[in-house]
């Protein structure tokens, strides 16, 4: 038995995205720019998926990109907007909990002389809207907050981000929120997401942007995309990528229903049966992700043991996991050594039940308390 509780790493394919990309592949595989009949039935293709990705926003189609995944929307958001607009100012808002797709393209725009304020977050993973508006001015030309933190789900307060932007372009990575909360194309000027956390493929995303903020392209070509991003489409990714977004919001109440109830089952069992925790999850955050720190247990051990019965979580982001080091986010919310060590990542997808939460919950016990009476498995 497999129970699977990574789906903020990634997530299974769904059959209906995995069936009509191969047709893709092996059938309907014209180039979007070729002119004959093969061509043109890939280019209705392209803007079926397009209608789709942006009715699930409530976007106009033409305001939607399709990238090769989320760090490249975050990377065309940030660069491109910041090359678009530097001769207006020089000055960047993001926060210390952003995924490294933002965090890194800060730093590269440091290096070339932008000037960039990362705000603090409490003990709750959460941003300080006062600490926000102190920081914005009339150089400031971009924000980049997300709109729920992938380690520990607490939900960013976007729309009163966007209230009080001033002249700055607010974008938002969105790849943890598209389909689990609401996020609408009028809550951010731009908006980042990625097909691979819904039940897409992974290899594709998206920027969904405002008119008046067109960024530069970071790629140069044949003009794909309306010349923000060329290169030949890859047309299966997207065409799974639109069935997955559908799907998920047609289904939206029940998807999220089961999620909360996945997610509030397992919390239940882990605090009735384990002690000496802390719960690094907000409790208004986000239904699909659970943090929590198992005190004098170390996640890397935990995880292993969990595996060895066939659940899958994680010790962090997956994005991070691989490097030494504790989260960046458990420790900007002030999080000891001792904290971070034993902090794990459950994360909760459209194929779990609550069934699996008892077991899980069973497997965990059994992994902490004997890691805390050796000290280790290893
Ligand atoms: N932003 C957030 C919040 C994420 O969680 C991730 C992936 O984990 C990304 C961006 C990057 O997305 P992708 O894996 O599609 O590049």
């Amino acid at each position: 038995m497999i129970i699977y509780l990574d789906n903020s790493a990634t997530t299974k394919v769904s059959d209906d995205a995995a069936r009509e990309m191969m047709n893709i592949m092996t059938n309907e595989y014209g180039n979007p720019s070729s002119l004959h009949s093969y061509g043109l039935s890939a280019e209705k293709e392209l803007k079926k998926a397009r209608l789709r990705i942006a009715s699930a926003l409530d976007a106009d189609p033409s305001e939607i990109v399709f990238t090769s995944c989320g760090t490249e929307s975050d990377n065309l958001a940030i660069l491109g907007t910041y090359g678009s607009r530097m001769r207006k100012g020089n000055e960047i808002i993001t926060s210390k909990v952003e995924h490294p797709a933002v965090l890194e393209a800060c730093r590269h725009l440091e290096m070339l002389g932008a000037k960039v304020h990362y705000l603090n977050v409490n003990e709750k993973c959460m941003i300080d809207i006062e600490e926000l508006k102190a920081c914005i001015n009339e150089k400031t030309v971009l924000i980049s907050i997300m709109s729920v933190n992938n380690e520990t789900g607490s939900i960013m307060p976007v729309r009163e981000i966007n209230a009080v932007k001033r002249d700055a372009v607010f974008h938002t990575d969105a790849v943890q929120a598209f389909g689990k909360n609401d996020i609408r194309a009028n809550h951010a000027d731009m908006i980042s997401l990625s097909a691979h956390k819904i039940h897409g493929p992974k290899g594709i995303g998206a920027l969904c942007f405002s008119k008046k903020t067109k960024p530069l392209p970071l790629l140069f070509g044949g003009g794909q995309e309306k010349g923000l991003r060329s290169g030949t489409e890859n047309l299966p990714g997207i065409v799974g990528f639109g069935i997955a977004a559908e799907y998920y919001y047609r289904n939206k109440e029940s998807i999220r229903s089961n999620i909360a109830a996945a997610k509030e089952r397992l919390l239940c069992n882990i605090k009735n049966s384990i002690s000496d925790i802390r719960i690094n999850s907000p409790e208004n955050g986000s239904s699909a992700i659970l943090n929590v720190s198992f005190m004098g247990a170390r996640s890397e051990v935990i995880l292993h043991r969990l595996e060895q019965s066939g659940i899958m979580v994680s010790s962090g982001s997956a994005c991070s996991s691989g490097k030494k080091g504790a989260s960046h986010v458990l420790k900007a919310m002030g999080l000891s050594d001792k904290e971070t060590e034993g902090a794990i990542r459950f994360s909760f997808g459209m194929y779990n039940t609550v069934e699996e939460m008892d077991y899980t919950a069973e497997k965990l016990k059994e992994a902490v308390e004997g890691f805390r009476k050796l000290g280790s498995y290893r």
